[in-house]
């Protein structure tokens, strides 16, 4: 069996109990952040740890494999950079998280993750399946780019929002208000699992569809953490607010 199939099968039965665990117990860091998860180093470190092999990572695997210089696997590796590249290098500078650090443990499980997922992706996109020009008028690829561009656009935007809800220096947590988180309460999170059901679709692929699957297993668990963590600090928190699906969960 090749390392691809491997990674591919690790990752789907690893998506199934992170789920189950992180129902129990939350990821320690952000909001839900507390001590005895061992040494800690600071936060906007830790993004750019965890994150800079998603964009690098997929950059190497893929331009390593033969098909990468083909116009669909190359506008493919253009919408998964316009995600990461954002993420891993800019979006740590954006955030305002003061002093806040990050568990060594978390660090270490996402660069993990994130090295893995950029192995899959970028390997699948370049050398496991093959994309015929045809591809671009393809229903799937269509569909797929759409919802993509749509959920990065709610991403982008959510966690603008968050994002202003600090000045400078400031670390404290106010209710987000307007568009989507009149609905729920982790707008961001839910335009990520938009982006990647959307990247699984245009990329019809089983490595895509891993990380659809490992960004739900991750984002639901704590979406629920982040809703009840606002219920039990703000008593003025708005009750009709979902925690992610609007109007469903
Ligand atoms: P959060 O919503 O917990 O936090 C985002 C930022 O906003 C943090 O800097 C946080 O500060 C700040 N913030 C959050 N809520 C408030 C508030 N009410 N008032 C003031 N500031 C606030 O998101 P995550 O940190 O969990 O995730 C960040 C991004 O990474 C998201 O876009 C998410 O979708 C993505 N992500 C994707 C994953 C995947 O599997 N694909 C996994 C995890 C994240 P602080 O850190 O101090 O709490």
């Amino acid at each position: 069996m090749r390392l691809f199939d491997v990674l591919l099968a690790v990752v789907f039965v690893s998506a199934l109990f992170m789920f189950v665990s992180l129902m129990f117990v939350t990821a320690p860091y952000g909001r839900h952040a507390r001590a005895g998860w061992g040494p800690e180093i600071g936060s906007r470190l830790a993004w750019w740890i965890m994150e800079v092999p998603a964009s690098l990572g997929f950059a190497l695997f893929f331009f390593a494999g033969e098909h990468s210089r083909e116009p669909v696997p190359l506008a493919l590796f253009l919408l998964w950079q316009l995600h990461y590249f954002d993420r891993a290098f800019l979006y740590p500078l954006r955030i305002r998280v003061g002093r806040r650090t990050t568990p060594l443990a978390t660090v270490a499980s996402g660069f993990a993750y994130n090295c893995i997922n950029a192995f899959l992706n970028g390997t699948s996109l370049s050398a496991v399946t093959r994309y015929e020009p045809s591809w671009f008028g393809d229903p799937r690829f269509l569909l797929g780019v759409a919802l993509f561009l749509a959920g990065w656009t709610i991403n982008r935007w959510a966690d603008t929002v968050l994002r202003n809800l600090r000045r400078p220096g400031e670390t404290g947590y106010a209710i987000p208000r307007g568009g989507l988180y009149e609905a729920i309460s982790c707008p961001n999170y839910f335009g990520e699992l938009i982006e990647w059901v959307g990247w699984a679709v245009a990329t019809w692929s089983l490595a895509g569809l891993s990380f659809a699957v490992f960004s739900a297993a991750n984002l639901l668990p704590r979406a629920v953490a982040n809703h009840n963590w606002y219920q039990e600090q703000f008593p003025d928190y708005p009750p009709r607010r979902r925690a992610v699906i609007p109007f469903v969960w």
